[in-house]
């Protein structure tokens, strides 16, 4: 099997006895524009990471908050997150709370 990359036009034949395709794994952040902090590849980075603080145990509020104060992130689009279907949805359940206390000014 012969696949080329498309960018640079690189092809790469192997033999292979079956194929997975993963795709889609590139986050789209770029209409942030700076105001939330990202990683080296895009995703968007949260706890200590974001803020420069010290690591929080995993119910800690501060876990999914971004650089930007009042936003969170959660999923795939979170630098660090495990990319799976169940805990994209954990986190959306968890950072409910902590939107709740961003608005109430806590
Ligand atoms: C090929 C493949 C196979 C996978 N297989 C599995 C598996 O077997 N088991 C498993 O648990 N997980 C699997 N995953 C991972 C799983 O799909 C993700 O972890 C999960 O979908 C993450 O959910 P999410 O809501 O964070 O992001 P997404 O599901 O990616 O949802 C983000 C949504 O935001 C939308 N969006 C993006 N930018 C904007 C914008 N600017 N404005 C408005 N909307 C926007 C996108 O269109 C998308 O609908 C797989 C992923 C891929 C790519």
């Amino acid at each position: 099997m012969t696949w080329t990359e498309r960018g640079s036009g690189r092809s790469e034949t192997r033999r292979v006895a079956g194929v997975f395709l993963m795709l889609g794994a590139a986050p789209n952040t770029e209409w942030l524009g700076g105001a939330a902090a990202l990683d080296d590849r895009g995703f968007v980075l949260t706890g200590a990471r974001a803020t420069g603080g010290e690591a929080g145990a995993a119910s800690s509020p501060q876990l999914l908050a971004t650089s930007l104060p009042g936003v969170f992130a959660v999923g795939d689009v979170r630098a660090d997150s495990v990319k799976r279907v169940a805990s994209a949805v954990g986190e959306g359940s968890i950072v409910i709370s902590s939107v709740h206390h961003a608005l109430q000014g806590d």
